[in-house]
Protein backbone atom coordinates (compact mmCIF):
# COMPACT_ATOMS: atom_id res chain seq x y z
CA UNK A 1 0.00 0.00 0.00
CA UNK A 2 0.95 3.29 -1.15
CA UNK A 3 1.85 6.59 1.70
CA UNK A 4 -1.31 8.88 1.15
CA UNK A 5 0.94 11.28 -0.68
CA UNK A 6 2.82 9.03 -2.97
CA UNK A 7 -1.20 7.51 -3.44
CA UNK A 8 -2.53 11.19 -4.26
CA UNK A 9 0.23 11.62 -7.05
CA UNK A 10 -0.61 8.05 -8.65
CA UNK A 11 -4.07 9.11 -8.74
CA UNK A 12 -3.15 11.90 -11.15
CA UNK A 13 -1.48 9.81 -13.46
CA UNK A 14 -3.28 9.48 -16.31
CA UNK A 15 -4.37 5.59 -17.23
CA UNK A 16 -1.99 4.20 -20.07
CA UNK A 17 0.87 6.70 -19.20
CA UNK A 18 4.17 5.79 -20.23
CA UNK A 19 5.32 7.39 -17.03
CA UNK A 20 9.21 8.71 -16.30
CA UNK A 21 9.25 9.08 -12.42
CA UNK A 22 12.51 11.63 -11.44
CA UNK A 23 14.28 11.20 -8.02
CA UNK A 24 12.66 8.25 -8.03
CA UNK A 25 14.42 6.58 -4.75
CA UNK A 26 12.94 2.77 -4.27
CA UNK A 27 10.76 3.25 -7.37
CA UNK A 28 7.85 2.90 -4.84
CA UNK A 29 5.46 4.67 -7.59
CA UNK A 30 5.99 3.05 -10.85
CA UNK A 31 5.92 -0.11 -8.99
CA UNK A 32 2.36 0.37 -7.88
CA UNK A 33 1.36 2.13 -11.00
CA UNK A 34 2.06 -0.80 -12.91
CA UNK A 35 1.08 -3.71 -10.59
CA UNK A 36 -2.16 -1.96 -10.03
CA UNK A 37 -2.53 -1.85 -14.14
CA UNK A 38 -2.61 2.08 -14.26
CA UNK A 39 0.16 2.08 -16.80
CA UNK A 40 1.85 -0.28 -18.35
CA UNK A 41 5.88 0.79 -18.05
CA UNK A 42 7.69 3.00 -16.28
CA UNK A 43 11.00 4.66 -16.20
CA UNK A 44 12.56 5.16 -12.62
CA UNK A 45 15.57 7.83 -13.30
CA UNK A 46 18.29 8.62 -10.32
CA UNK A 47 20.87 10.96 -9.58
CA UNK A 48 22.59 8.94 -6.84
CA UNK A 49 23.70 5.22 -6.67
CA UNK A 50 22.48 4.20 -3.15
CA UNK A 51 19.00 4.82 -4.42
CA UNK A 52 19.19 3.94 -8.18
CA UNK A 53 20.51 0.35 -6.33
CA UNK A 54 17.34 0.36 -4.24
CA UNK A 55 15.23 1.04 -7.38
CA UNK A 56 16.50 -1.94 -9.40
CA UNK A 57 16.21 -4.12 -6.02
CA UNK A 58 12.24 -2.87 -5.56
CA UNK A 59 11.51 -3.58 -9.75
CA UNK A 60 13.49 -7.20 -9.48
CA UNK A 61 11.64 -7.69 -6.11
CA UNK A 62 8.31 -6.86 -7.90
CA UNK A 63 8.88 -9.13 -11.21
CA UNK A 64 8.87 -5.82 -12.81
CA UNK A 65 12.38 -5.54 -14.70
CA UNK A 66 10.80 -5.91 -18.37
CA UNK A 67 8.44 -3.19 -17.75
CA UNK A 68 10.78 -0.53 -15.19
CA UNK A 69 14.03 0.84 -16.98
CA UNK A 70 15.57 2.20 -14.09
CA UNK A 71 18.52 4.60 -14.71
CA UNK A 72 21.18 6.66 -13.27
CA UNK A 73 21.58 10.28 -14.49
CA UNK A 74 20.50 13.92 -13.94
CA UNK A 75 17.51 15.18 -13.95
CA UNK A 76 15.18 14.60 -17.41
CA UNK A 77 18.88 13.50 -18.95
CA UNK A 78 17.91 10.05 -18.41
CA UNK A 79 15.13 10.29 -20.99
CA UNK A 80 14.99 9.62 -24.61
CA UNK A 81 12.39 12.59 -26.60
CA UNK A 82 9.08 10.76 -26.81
CA UNK A 83 9.98 8.21 -24.20
CA UNK A 84 7.56 9.48 -21.77
CA UNK A 85 3.85 10.71 -21.52
CA UNK A 86 3.71 11.69 -17.93
CA UNK A 87 6.91 13.14 -16.01
CA UNK A 88 6.29 12.55 -12.09
CA UNK A 89 8.55 14.20 -9.56
CA UNK A 90 8.12 13.89 -5.95
CA UNK A 91 9.84 14.67 -2.28
CA UNK A 92 12.54 17.57 -3.27
CA UNK A 93 12.12 21.01 -3.39
CA UNK A 94 10.65 23.08 -5.79
CA UNK A 95 13.32 25.03 -7.08
CA UNK A 96 15.81 21.37 -7.47
CA UNK A 97 12.44 20.39 -9.36
CA UNK A 98 12.05 23.37 -11.35
CA UNK A 99 15.90 23.52 -12.05
CA UNK A 100 15.48 19.91 -13.44
CA UNK A 101 11.97 20.82 -15.64
CA UNK A 102 14.27 23.44 -17.03
CA UNK A 103 17.02 21.50 -17.91
CA UNK A 104 14.70 19.02 -19.82
CA UNK A 105 12.82 22.31 -21.19
CA UNK A 106 16.54 23.49 -22.86
CA UNK A 107 17.53 19.95 -23.52
CA UNK A 108 14.49 18.91 -25.51
CA UNK A 109 13.68 15.79 -23.67
CA UNK A 110 9.89 17.37 -21.87
CA UNK A 111 8.84 17.42 -26.03
CA UNK A 112 6.41 15.08 -26.03
CA UNK A 113 5.69 14.55 -22.62
CA UNK A 114 2.00 15.72 -22.37
CA UNK A 115 1.63 15.16 -18.13
CA UNK A 116 3.57 16.68 -15.12
CA UNK A 117 2.12 15.68 -11.85
CA UNK A 118 4.58 17.02 -9.48
CA UNK A 119 5.35 17.69 -5.34
CA UNK A 120 7.42 19.86 -4.30
CA UNK A 121 8.06 19.79 -0.28
CA UNK A 122 8.44 23.26 -0.27
CA UNK A 123 8.50 26.39 -3.11
CA UNK A 124 5.75 25.29 -4.61
CA UNK A 125 5.26 29.04 -5.96
CA UNK A 126 8.48 28.37 -7.75
CA UNK A 127 7.30 25.72 -9.65
CA UNK A 128 4.00 26.96 -10.58
CA UNK A 129 6.30 29.75 -11.91
CA UNK A 130 7.94 28.07 -13.82
CA UNK A 131 4.66 25.83 -15.21
CA UNK A 132 3.04 29.17 -16.67
CA UNK A 133 6.84 30.59 -18.07
CA UNK A 134 6.60 27.40 -20.03
CA UNK A 135 3.24 26.82 -21.19
CA UNK A 136 2.26 24.59 -18.86
CA UNK A 137 -1.72 24.24 -17.41
CA UNK A 138 -2.22 23.76 -14.01
CA UNK A 139 -5.36 21.57 -14.11
CA UNK A 140 -5.24 20.18 -10.56
CA UNK A 141 -4.17 20.86 -7.07
CA UNK A 142 -4.54 18.94 -4.22
CA UNK A 143 -3.01 19.44 -0.55
CA UNK A 144 -2.96 16.68 2.06
CA UNK A 145 -1.55 15.94 5.77
CA UNK A 146 0.52 12.85 6.51
CA UNK A 147 2.54 12.16 9.68
CA UNK A 148 1.74 15.69 10.82
CA UNK A 149 3.33 17.23 7.47
CA UNK A 150 1.38 19.07 5.11
CA UNK A 151 2.06 18.64 0.73
CA UNK A 152 0.80 19.62 -2.08
CA UNK A 153 0.20 17.89 -5.33
CA UNK A 154 0.25 19.89 -8.54
CA UNK A 155 -0.91 18.37 -11.94
CA UNK A 156 -0.30 20.25 -15.26
CA UNK A 157 -0.67 19.58 -18.57
CA UNK A 158 0.70 20.78 -21.86
CA UNK A 159 -0.71 23.14 -23.80
CA UNK A 160 0.58 24.43 -27.31
CA UNK A 161 -2.11 26.84 -28.11
CA UNK A 162 -1.78 30.06 -27.09
CA UNK A 163 -5.49 30.65 -27.10
CA UNK A 164 -5.99 27.68 -24.43
CA UNK A 165 -3.51 29.82 -22.38
CA UNK A 166 -5.38 32.88 -22.18
CA UNK A 167 -8.48 31.18 -21.21
CA UNK A 168 -6.45 29.68 -18.26
CA UNK A 169 -4.97 33.10 -17.36
CA UNK A 170 -8.77 34.73 -17.73
CA UNK A 171 -9.76 31.59 -15.76
CA UNK A 172 -7.50 32.59 -12.58
CA UNK A 173 -8.64 36.00 -12.21
CA UNK A 174 -12.06 33.73 -11.39
CA UNK A 175 -9.88 33.26 -7.72
CA UNK A 176 -11.94 34.76 -4.99
CA UNK A 177 -9.04 37.48 -4.06
CA UNK A 178 -10.76 40.05 -5.72
CA UNK A 179 -9.90 42.90 -3.11
CA UNK A 180 -6.17 42.94 -3.52
CA UNK A 181 -4.53 44.45 -5.43
CA UNK A 182 -3.54 42.48 -8.78
CA UNK A 183 -0.17 42.33 -8.36
CA UNK A 184 0.23 40.76 -4.68
CA UNK A 185 -3.37 38.72 -5.92
CA UNK A 186 -0.88 37.57 -8.35
CA UNK A 187 1.89 36.43 -6.04
CA UNK A 188 -0.45 34.57 -3.84
CA UNK A 189 -1.85 32.71 -6.78
CA UNK A 190 1.33 31.35 -7.34
CA UNK A 191 2.59 30.38 -3.73
CA UNK A 192 -1.53 29.42 -2.38
CA UNK A 193 -2.13 27.79 -5.43
CA UNK A 194 -5.05 28.85 -7.99
CA UNK A 195 -7.51 25.67 -7.60
CA UNK A 196 -6.55 25.41 -3.39
CA UNK A 197 -7.90 28.60 -3.31
CA UNK A 198 -10.89 28.31 -5.61
CA UNK A 199 -11.98 25.58 -3.30
CA UNK A 200 -10.46 26.28 -0.05
CA UNK A 201 -9.84 23.31 2.52
CA UNK A 202 -9.45 23.55 5.98
CA UNK A 203 -5.99 21.91 5.40
CA UNK A 204 -4.94 25.05 2.92
CA UNK A 205 -6.34 27.58 5.98
CA UNK A 206 -4.06 25.19 8.47
CA UNK A 207 -0.77 25.51 6.31
CA UNK A 208 -1.38 29.27 6.05
CA UNK A 209 -2.03 30.00 9.54
CA UNK A 210 1.36 28.03 10.72
CA UNK A 211 3.43 29.81 8.30
CA UNK A 212 1.91 32.95 9.93
CA UNK A 213 3.08 31.33 13.46
CA UNK A 214 6.55 30.73 12.02
CA UNK A 215 6.84 34.62 10.45
CA UNK A 216 5.60 35.47 13.84
CA UNK A 217 7.94 33.66 15.88
CA UNK A 218 10.94 35.04 13.23
CA UNK A 219 9.76 38.40 13.44
CA UNK A 220 9.88 38.49 17.60
CA UNK A 221 13.23 37.03 17.28
CA UNK A 222 14.55 39.91 14.76
CA UNK A 223 13.02 42.56 16.81
CA UNK A 224 15.44 41.91 19.37
CA UNK A 225 17.94 43.78 17.81
CA UNK A 226 17.54 47.16 17.18
CA UNK A 227 19.70 48.18 13.82
CA UNK A 228 18.09 49.60 10.57
CA UNK A 229 18.38 46.23 9.18
CA UNK A 230 16.44 44.76 12.09
CA UNK A 231 13.70 46.95 11.57
CA UNK A 232 13.43 46.49 7.50
CA UNK A 233 13.39 42.86 8.04
CA UNK A 234 10.57 43.37 11.14
CA UNK A 235 8.98 45.68 8.27
CA UNK A 236 8.62 43.16 6.10
CA UNK A 237 7.57 40.30 7.82
CA UNK A 238 4.70 42.29 9.18
CA UNK A 239 3.93 43.13 5.73
CA UNK A 240 3.39 39.62 4.34
CA UNK A 241 1.50 38.33 7.61
CA UNK A 242 -0.59 40.47 6.80
CA UNK A 243 -0.74 39.82 3.37
CA UNK A 244 -1.78 36.61 4.43
CA UNK A 245 -4.35 37.35 6.62
CA UNK A 246 -5.62 39.03 4.15
CA UNK A 247 -5.93 36.49 1.64
CA UNK A 248 -7.44 34.01 4.68
CA UNK A 249 -9.73 36.88 5.32
CA UNK A 250 -10.76 36.40 1.55
CA UNK A 251 -11.93 32.87 1.43
CA UNK A 252 -15.47 31.92 1.61
N1 LIG B 1 10.23 10.44 -5.33
C1 LIG B 1 10.35 9.66 -4.12
C2 LIG B 1 9.24 10.03 -3.16
O1 LIG B 1 8.61 11.06 -3.37
O2 LIG B 1 9.00 9.29 -2.20
C3 LIG B 1 11.68 9.86 -3.47
C4 LIG B 1 11.97 11.24 -2.92
S1 LIG B 1 13.59 11.40 -2.30
C5 LIG B 1 13.35 12.36 -0.90
C6 LIG B 1 14.38 12.46 -3.48
C7 LIG B 1 15.22 11.68 -4.44
O3 LIG B 1 15.62 12.54 -5.51
C8 LIG B 1 16.50 11.16 -3.82
O4 LIG B 1 16.52 9.76 -3.96
C9 LIG B 1 17.61 11.83 -4.64
O5 LIG B 1 18.71 10.97 -4.87
C10 LIG B 1 16.90 12.19 -5.93
N2 LIG B 1 17.46 13.32 -6.67
C11 LIG B 1 17.93 14.49 -6.18
N3 LIG B 1 18.34 15.29 -7.17
C12 LIG B 1 18.12 14.62 -8.33
C13 LIG B 1 18.35 14.91 -9.70
N4 LIG B 1 18.88 16.06 -10.08
N5 LIG B 1 18.00 13.98 -10.61
C14 LIG B 1 17.46 12.80 -10.23
N6 LIG B 1 17.23 12.47 -8.96
C15 LIG B 1 17.56 13.36 -8.01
Amino acid sequence: KLSKRLQTIADRVSAGSRVADIGSDHALLPVYLIQSGQIPSAIAGELNAGPCDAARKQTADAGLTGQISVRQGDGLSVLQPGEADTVTIAGMGGSLMAEILEGGYHSGKLAGVQELVLQPNVGEDIVRRWLVRRGWVLTDEAIIEEDGRIYEVLRAVSVADAEIRNIVVYDLSAVPLQTMDSYVKAGWLYRMGPHLLRKPSGLLMKKWELEHQKLERIRRQVSLSDSPESREKEAALRNEMNQIKEVLACLP
